[in-house]
């Protein structure tokens, strides 16, 4: 039968990784295209869809037997600080119209995107697929988590009422290719990679946000694009399951200031402001259901896949996502 998949927020930093790898691995490894599979990528440009009509008139041009759900209203801490009613409402409208519109059309699968963020903040580490709802999110991004929080109570009720096949994975920080490098409103990697990038340029110091000392548990956009696959092809349940490296390989975000520092080949000063804030101190994630179910998986060493994405950064900084125009 043929297989249409709509990867909705298809233009990002994950939706481009799944895009390079349905297009680079071979046919018969696990994570390539299959030959009655149609890939469609679709951004904002294509349907707002917060919009339930833009969203209807999306799924009635493909008709998609399979989504991938990944777009949201997306930032680091600094823009989930500003605009948090504006990631809660903004979230719950994509998030609705995609599964609703899934449902009303006869999608066979859908798999949604949660985040790590979206944990109780106060939990016992480190946090599982069962620990989502046990408590309130970190204050410092409640909008976005509580809207990611509700895909999950959808998912289990579009089961319980019609029996629906619609799922969600939860990624940890994700960094790579083709990510938001915005100076403010970009997550930290990017966001450090274009601070570091404009201090050697300008011969200016290279000043890291907060501390320092929180830790982060991060994924390199192409092997998660690997697990989305997947979790797509291979993963029928319900409840969600973490794309995550091990719980044991956080890093401080010291540690990510100084690998991007040493890929950069920067020699200036370098600094922490701590007068911003860390936002929370940590949120490791254990992967034991992941590779349990998926049988063992290679994930790219971390300095090997930030030293990819520096380069990535430097040959494509005109065309990359910098949040500068001229
Ligand atoms: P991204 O690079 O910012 O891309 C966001 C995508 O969503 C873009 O394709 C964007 O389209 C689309 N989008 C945003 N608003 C839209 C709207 N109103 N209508 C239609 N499309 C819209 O984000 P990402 O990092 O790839 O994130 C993908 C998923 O991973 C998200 O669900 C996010 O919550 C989750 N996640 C991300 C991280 C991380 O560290 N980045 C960590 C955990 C989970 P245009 O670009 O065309 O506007
Ligand atoms: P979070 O995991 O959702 O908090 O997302 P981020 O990717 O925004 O990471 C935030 C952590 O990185 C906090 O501890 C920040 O203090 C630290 N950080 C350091 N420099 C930056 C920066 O330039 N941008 C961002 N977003 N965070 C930074």
């Amino acid at each position: 039968m043929a297989t249409v998949v709509l990867v909705t927020g298809g233009t990002g930093l994950v939706g481009r990784a799944i895009e390079h790898i349905i297009n680079t691995e071979p046919e018969n490894s696990r994570f390539g295209r299959k030959s009655n599979e149609t890939w469609i990528f679709t951004g904002s440009s294509h349907a707002d869809l917060r919009d339930p009509e833009q969203t209807r008139k999306l799924f009635e041009k493909f008709n998609p037997t399979h989504v991938i759900h990944l777009a949201a209203l997306v930032g680091g801490l600094y823009k989930n600080m500003k605009y948090k009613l504006r990631f809660l409402r903004d979230n719950i409208h994509i998030n609705d119209n995609v599964l609703h519109t899934s449902y009303l059309t006869n999608v066979t699968k859908v798999v949604s995107c949660l985040s790590t963020c979206v944990f109780p903040d106060k939990v016992t580490y480190p946090l599982d697929e069962r620990k989502i709802h046990a408590g309130p999110p970190h204050e410092s991004n409640f909008g976005y988590a509580y809207a990611k929080r509700l895909v999950d109570v959808q998912n289990h009720a579009y089961k319980a009422e019609f029996g629906c096949n619609f799922t969600s994975a939860i990624p940890t920080n994700i960094f790579g290719p083709n990510d938001n490098f915005d100076l403010d409103d970009s997550h930290v990697i990017p966001g450090l990679i274009h601070k570091c990038y404009l201090a050697k340029k300008n011969n200016t110091p290279f000043v890291v946000s907060g501390t320092g000392k929180p830790l982060r548990q991060f994924i390199y956009s192409y092997d998660l694009a690997k697990l989305f696959i997947w979790v797509l092809r291979e993963y029928d349940d319900v409840e969600p399951v973490t794309l995550c490296v091990g719980e044991n390989e956080e890093v401080t975000i010291r540690e990510v200031a100084d690998a991007i520092v040493k890929s950069m080949g920067f020699q200036g000063e370098y600094l922490f402001d701590a007068t911003l804030s860390d936002g929370q101190f940590r949120k490791p994630a254990s992967n034991e259901k992941l590779l349990k179910l998926i049988g063992g998986f290679e994930f790219t060493p971390f300095d090997q896949a930030l030293d990819s994405t520096v380069k990535w950064f430097i040959n494509y900084y005109d065309e990359a996502r910098t949040g500068m125009t001229g």
